[in-house]
C-alpha cells in the first residue's frame, strides 16, 4: 500500500473555515452557543451537535436571495419533524426524496402544498399518499411514471402536480463542471434524446396532470454559479421550445448541490446572494434571446444549511503509532466512524478535527479512524493532532451536519447516536440516541 505524503494540517480553530459560527473557544474551552462541549458530551459519544442558530441563519440567507421564488430545503441531507419545522418557520419548503422522508415532513406539520416528492423509483404507495397530502410537485423522473401516476390520480379523481426532471449535458461538481452529455447516470429525462419533450407531451395532454414546470439538478459540492448558469440556459432553451408548441412553463427548480467548507484548506463557496444573481442573469439572457416570459425559479439547498452547522463529538478510545514510507503517522481511534459518517468510506469525502480541551504539545500527522471493521473506516484522513492526545479525549469534527445521521447505520450493531439542537435557549434532541432496545427489538426473540 502506497501512503499518502504526511503532509498534515491542524484545524482551524472556531469563527474559520467549517465551524458553525456559534462555536468559539472561551478560556481555553470549546463552547457551542453557551454551552461547554465537554458538558454536552455528558449526553454520551459519539454525539451529533447541530448550532439551531447558525442552521436557522443558513435557510433564511437562501430565502433573502431568491426573493420572489421558492427555496426547498433538501430533506435527505437532513430531515426530522423538528428540523421541517424549523425550515417553515424561516419561510422554506421541504424537498422529500422517498415515502419516508414525506413522512417525516408530513409529521413536522408541514403543509402538502410545501412539499416536492422526487424519486426515480416510486411505489404506488407513495404517490397515492403525496397525492392524498396534498403535495405542491411530483417530480417525474421517467417515461412509465406518466402513466403511474395518472391512474392513480384518475382513481382518487384528482389532478397530480408534475415537474419534469430533465438532463441537460450539464455535470457540476466541485471547480469544474464538464458541458458534455453527461447522459449515462440514472437521473431524469435526457433534453438531447426528445425522452424529456415525449414525457412534457404526454403530461400536458393527461387530463389528469397539470404540468408546472421543469427541474434540473447537476450535482453536488459546487462552488459558483457557472454550472448553474449553463444547466439554466440549457432548460431554458428546452422552455422556450415547449412554449413554441403550446405548452406553458411557469416554474423552473435548478435543484441543490451548493458547496460547503468541509476542512480549512477548502475554498470559500460564493454566497447566496451571489449565486442566485448568477443564475438569474443565466434565465434573464435565455428568456431575452428566445422572447418567452421569465417563469419563477426555486432551488433545493441541502449540504449548505445543515451542513456546516452539524458537528460529531467523538471520545478516543486509542492511539497507535504506525510506520509509512513518509515517516509516522498516529493512528486516532473514536467511539464511531462508517456508521455516523460514511461519506469518507464511500466517496473519499474529506473532514477536519479539534481536540476539545487545550494542549501545549507538538502536533503530529495523524488520521482519526473509526470502531467498526473496515480498514477503510476513516473519519479524518489527515490532521494534525498534539502529540498527547489519548484515550478519553474528546474530538469535535466539523460539518457533519449533512448526509451524516441521514446515511448513518448500525453497522457492527452499533446504536445510531442521537442529534442534540443547541441554542442559546437551550438543548433538546432532534433524534434521541438509540437504546439497545431499539437495536435487538427488531428480532423476534429478543
Ligand atoms: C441531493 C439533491 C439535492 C440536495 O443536494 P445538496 O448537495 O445537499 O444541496 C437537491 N435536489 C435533488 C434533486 C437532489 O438529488
Amino acid at each position: 500500500m502506497a501512503f499518502a505524503p504526511l503532509a498534515a494540517v491542524p484545524a482551524p480553530e472556531p469563527g474559520f473555515g467549517p465551524w458553525p459560527v456559534n462555536l468559539e473557544r472561551v478560556d481555553g474551552e470549546l463552547v457551542l452557543a453557551g454551552h461547554k462541549i465537554s458538558d454536552l458530551a455528558d449526553e454520551g459519544t459519539p454525539l451529533y451537535l447541530v448550532d439551531e442558530n447558525d442552521m436557522r441563519d443558513r435557510a433564511r440567507a437562501w430565502v433573502h436571495a431568491i426573493g420572489d421564488g421558492d427555496v426547498y430545503y433538501a430533506g435527505k441531507s437532513f430531515l426530522t419533524p423538528g428540523v421541517a419545522r424549523w425550515m417553515m418557520s424561516e419561510g422554506l419548503c421541504i424537498d422529500t426524496a422517498s415515502e419516508g422522508e414525506l413522512r417525516t415532513a408530513l409529521a413536522g406539520g408541514v403543509p402538502g402544498e410545501r412539499i416536492g416528492l422526487h424519486g426515480n423509483s416510486k411505489s404506488d404507495a407513495t404517490l397515492r399518499l403525496a397525492l392524498e397530502s396534498g403535495v405542491g410537485r411530483i417530480v417525474i423522473d421517467s417515461p412509465g411514471e406518466v402513466d403511474q401516476l395518472a391512474g392513480i390520480a384518475a382513481e382518487m379523481g384528482v389532478v397530480a402536480p408534475c415537474f419534469v426532471r430533465v438532463t441537460t449535458g450539464v455535470h457540476a461538481g466541485g471547480h469544474d463542471f464538464i458541458a458534455t452529455a453527461h447522459e449515462d447516470q440514472k437521473f431524469g429525462l435526457s433534453l438531447a434524446t426528445g425522452a424529456a419533450q415525449r414525457v412534457v407531451t404526454a403530461i400536458s395532454a393527461n387530463p389528469h396532470l397539470e404540468f408546472l414546470g421543469l427541474h434540473s439538478h447537476i450535482g453536488s459540492q459546487i462552488l459558483d454559479s457557472e454550472g448553474f448558469a449553463a444547466a439554466a440556459a440549457a432548460v431554458m432553451d428546452f422552455a422556450a421550445e415547449l412554449i413554441g408548441m403550446g405548452i406553458d412553463v411557469p416554474e423552473v427548480d435548478l435543484g441543490g448541490g451548493y458547496g460547503i467548507q468541509y476542512t480549512g484548506l477548502d475554498p470559500k463557496p460564493a454566497i447566496e446572494i451571489d449565486m442566485i444573481a448568477g443564475i438569474r442573469s443565466a434565465i434573464d439572457a435565455a428568456c431575452q434571446r428566445t422572447g418567452i416570459p421569465v417563469p419563477r425559479l426555486s432551488i433545493e439547498p441541502g449540504r449548505s444549511i445543515s451542513g456546516p452547522a452539524g458537528m460529531t463529538l467523538y471520545r478516543v478510545g486509542a492511539t497507535k503509532d504506525v510506520m509509512t514510507d513518509d515517516g509516522v503517522r498516529r493512528y486516532v481511534s473514536v467511539d464511531g466512524g462508517m456508521s455516523d459518517n460514511i461519506r469518507p468510506a464511500l466517496y473519499g469525502a474529506d473532514y477536519t478535527a479539534l481536540l476539545v480541551r487545550e494542549s501545549d504539545a507538538d502536533l503530529v500527522p495523524s488520521r482519526v479512524v473509526g470502531m467498526h471493521c473496515e480498514s477503510g473506516d476513516i473519519v479524518v484522513r489527515d490532521v494534525a493532532l498534539a502529540a498527547d492526545v489519548s484515550r478519553g479525549d474528546l474530538l469535535l469534527v466539523a460539518a457533519t451536519g449533512a448526509y451524516g445521521r441521514s446515511m448513518a447505520s448500525n453497522y457492527n450493531m452499533v446504536r445510531r447516536p442521537g442529534v442534540l439542537a443547541v441554542s442559546e435557549d437551550g438543548t433538546s434532541w432532534l433524534v434521541r440516541p438509540e437504546t439497545w432496545d431499539d437495536v435487538l427489538g427488531i428480532f423476534p426473540d429478543c
